[in-house]
Parts: C-alpha cells; structure tokens; sequence
C-alpha cells in the first residue's frame, strides 16, 4: 500500500504527461508519459526507414554532411515530420525545448541509452569510458528559456551510462537562427559559432564521444561538432538525436 506520505505528495503536486500534458493520474505520477501518449512513442519507435528498412531505433542512416564529417553512426529514436506535430514523440521534443523537465529528460535519455547499447556492444567499450556531449544550443535561446536541452539529456544520459558528461562543444554568441536557413547557409552559419577550447582537448583526446542533439534534419550543426570533436582527438563519435529528418534528406538525394 502507498505510504500516507507519498500519497499526499501526489495529491498535492500536479504532474503532467509530457506529451498531451493531459494531468497524470495517481497510478502514473512517476511516469513522463501517460499510457495513451506512451503507446504512441512505442509505435512511432517501429517505423521503417525508408533507406534501410530497419525500425527507426534499429536505423543507422545519416545525412550525407554527417558521414562525410566520419561520424560512426546516427542513432534515433523516431522519424520526424512536421505532419505529426500533434503526436506524442514530437510533442516531447517540444516539451524538452520549452520546459526544463528531469522527468522528460530521464525519459529521453532512458530510451537513448538503450538505443545505443548495440553500438557500444559493437565498438567494444563500456558507458563508462564514454564522454557525454551535447551540440549547444544557441546562446540566444539559452538566455531566453534559462536552459539548454542538450545540455539536460547529455548529463541525464551520462547519469544513466555511468559514463562523464562534459560540454566540449561551446558556442559562441550571435549568427543566425538555422531553421531560416538552407542546407548551405546552415553550414556555413553554424562552422562559425561553434568551437572547442584548446584548454580542453586533453579532455577528448582518445575517447569515444556520445554526441546529442535533439532534432537532426540537414546534420549541418552535428556535422559541424563531429569535425570539432575529431580535430581535438576524439578516437570516434557516436551520434544520437530524439528524431531525425532523414526521410526529407533521402527523397532529396534519390531526386537527384
Ligand atoms: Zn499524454
Ligand atoms: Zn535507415
């Protein structure tokens, strides 16, 4: 039975699902999600890339820009699409952008870490000899919401792997915002925000990186951290979002 404690707290505090913020009830005060909106995270985890055919979390494609900048792999969760801003997995990317939230956040990063065990089983190291970084977000919006969701999922991620978190990748103020850009502007916009501090290459240098960011669409902003990362020493980089817009970037390249 629930302690008489315990059950006050729930009563008292009001909890949300971070998907349709619908108010949890008693028995799901502890989950992010409601049943409802985790049923559907479930589902959009199990559709099919289009180029590999594998299940989104089983998927490995990537834009080009990212492969050429030697990432090991793309790992993800869901397949984005503006179409399903009302679903539950798109809701919860919202809701880590505009609500600094541990529930969403553990939440995120539980289903990353399980998403990445394969590739650590494959490369043959242990979470702990990981390092945990996130692509920054831009300083503007870090001043206007008080936080960096990167930043958040990284050190929940790190938590969860026992592996270290550390923000090698930093970013400078000012450029412009990269969803008005295209694939080239982005690019360019991006390769000059960002940078690693010599001081903290002997940090990087020979480990194998977990890089976050929650949305990847033309990979220009992750490609961007790889190189850095690379260029500071790091042995590999592994790479993981919440959703990737790789179905828009594989129809354009087949156009082609
Ligand atoms: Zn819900
Ligand atoms: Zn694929």
């Amino acid at each position: 039975m629930m302690k008489a404690r315990e059950y006050a707290k729930r009563i008292l505090l009001v909890r949300k699902c971070v998907g349709c913020r619908e108010i949890l009830d008693l028995d799901n005060f502890d989950s992010a999600f409601c049943p409802e909106c985790r049923l559907a995270f479930q589902v959009a985890k199990t559709e099919s890339c289009p180029e590999c055919y594998g299940a989104a979390t089983e998927c490995s494609c990537m834009p080009n820009l990212l492969s050429k900048s030697g990432a090991l792999t793309l790992r993800k969760l869901f397949f984005y699409s503006a179409k399903k801003d009302n679903e539950a997995q798109n809701k919860l990317v919202y809701y880590l952008k505009h609500k600094k939230s541990k529930r969403a956040a553990t939440l995120a990063a539980s289903e990353l870490a399980f998403a990445l065990r394969g590739e650590l089983d494959t490369l043959g190291i242990e979470g702990s000899e990981v390092l945990c970084v996130g692509v920054p977000r831009g300083r503007a919006a870090v001043l206007s919401y008080g936080f960096d969701q990167s930043e958040e999922v990284s050190r929940a991620l790190a938590r969860l792997l026992c592996a270290e978190y550390f923000p090698a990748v930093r970013r400078r103020f000012g450029g412009k915002e990269q969803k008005k850009l295209n694939a080239a502007q982005r690019q360019k916009n991006i390769k000059s925000l960002m940078y690693i501090k010599d001081s903290d290459r002997a940090r990087i240098e020979g480990r194998y990186v977990v890089l976050f960011d929650d949305v990847v669409t033309t990979g220009a902003s992750m490609s961007a951290a790889t190189s850095l990362l690379y260029k500071a020493g790091a042995k590999g980089v592994i790479c993981l979002c919440l959703a990737s817009d790789i179905k828009k970037e594989i129809s354009k390249d087949k156009m082609k």
